[in-house]
């Protein structure tokens, strides 16, 4: 245990990776600090979760929800804040080291690229960021020279493995996929799958969203472009594999053919704990492989045919510019429709697919005008799911 904790900004604490993170934190022995914890719209398990961590700050993003808890048994050294501004004021806090940005879709990146302009320590979960603005998000970081430190499983696996070469002597990455639930399903069965079968993750327990993108893939393609971004790839250096089991979290490929991966079993305590100890190892609470039980593990080539989002991954990792942006806002509009009952699963690749083809791409676009096209791909999808 080190003399002074780490003090951590916890944003979307409430989510599958805050809660996490909040064990990883109660398990530190005193070594991290949760200083500031925030949630959208479940304020009480937010003013449950302040009450044991005594975080400096506590954000309800959302005012509303905010109204509708009693906060007067708050910690006395702890202050709400509300609303959006307040997730950035927080963030820019002095006493904040390492903010884990964990709050689902684009709406992570106002808080993500608040603490990379403060000049603090990232722990990344929301993809989301990199996959709208990677470009910009990472110019950012250097230019701050903050440290973008992955907590998706995938990239914390690179990011362990390549301590293990030079760079110079990187030959490809690759990332392991699930597969999600229906990775052996039929086009008949894949139409009829319900919104009840895409939330059934078979290896993984996280968030809605990202759940129904490992079910149609879409996640591995927002992964591609965020290992395009985190490590400075070409899209020709990053393969996929799938791999059932979800034990190999992925690989590093040198040149002279050696692979070198990272194993745990799927629980996301280890790639959270080990961004915010980073660069120390620690022990902690996440579940160790048990290697007196028999282990299959299983590889296959991922069925670009059945899975078409994995090629719109690829796209954006190749192109950049604003096909990221408005990929993400494509996807998620389309996946909150499909959790909604409006389409059916295998609608949301290919609305993707045409909000994409009706855009007209720019190569250098600046931080308005990306979001300006999230908005703009949002409304072409309620304008898709119309015809
Ligand atoms: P989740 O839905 O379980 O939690 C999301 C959190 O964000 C909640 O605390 C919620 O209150 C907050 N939030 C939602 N909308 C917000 C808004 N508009 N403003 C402020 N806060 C808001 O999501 P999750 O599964 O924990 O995923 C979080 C992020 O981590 C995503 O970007 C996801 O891709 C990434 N990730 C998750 C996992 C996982 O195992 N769950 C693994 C790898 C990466
Ligand atoms: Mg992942």
């Amino acid at each position: 245990m080190t003399s002074k904790p780490k003090n951590v900004a916890v944003l979307g604490s409430t989510g599958s990776i805050g809660r996490n993170a909040l064990e990883v934190i109660a398990a530190s022995q005193g070594a991290l600090q949760a200083t500031v914890l925030s949630a959208y719209s479940n304020a009480e398990l937010l003013l449950r979760q302040a009450v044991q961590f005594r975080p400096r700050f506590v954000v309800a993003v959302d005012p509303v929800a905010a109204a509708s808890v009693d906060w007067s048994g708050l910690p006395p050294d702890c202050t709400l804040l509300t609303g959006p501004e307040a997730l950035v004021e927080a963030v820019r806090s002095p006493d904040v080291e390492v903010v884990l940005t964990a709050i689902v879709g684009r709406a992570g990146l106002e808080g993500t690229w608040a603490a990379i302009e403060a000049g603090k320590t990232i722990a990344l979960a929301n993809k989301e960021t990199l996959v709208v603005a990677g470009a910009l998000a990472t110019k950012l970081a250097a230019d701050r020279k903050v440290p973008i430190l992955p907590v998706d499983s995938e990239h914390s696996a690179i990011f362990q493995a390549l301590q293990s070469g030079r760079r110079n002597e990187l030959r490809r990455i690759v990332l392991t996929a699930s597969g999600g639930p229906f990775r052996n399903y039929t086009p008949e069965q894949l139409a009829a799958v319900t919104v009840a079968d895409a939330l059934a993750h078979p290896t993984w327990n996280m968030g809605r969203k990202i759940t129904i993108d490992s079910a149609t893939m879409m996640n591995k393609a927002l992964e591609i472009i965020e290992a395009r971004w985190l490590f400075d790839l070409g899209p020709e250096q990053i393969g996929v594999v799938v791999h059932p089991q979800s034990v190999v979290h992925s690989m590093v490929e040198w040149i002279d053919g050696s692979v070198i991966g990272q194993m745990s079993p799927p629980d996301m305590k280890l790639p959270i704990q080990y961004a915010l100890t980073y660069p120390e190892r620690v022990a902690g609470p996440a579940a160790k492989i048990d290697w007196t039980q028999t282990q299959t593990l299983e590889f296959f080539p991922p069925d670009f045919a059945r899975f078409p989002a994995l090629e719109l991954g690829l796209e954006a990792a190749r192109t950049g510019g604003t096909t990221g942006a408005v990929l993400n806002a494509a996807n998620e509009a389309a996946v909150a429709q499909f959790l909604a009952g409006e389409i059916a699963f295998t609608d949301i690749v290919p609305a993707c697919r045409a909000v994409l083809d009706q855009h007209t791409f720019e190569p250098c676009p600046t931080l308005e005008r990306l979001l300006e096209l999230d908005r703009w791909a949002r409304q072409e999808i309620s304008t898709w799911i119309c015809h």
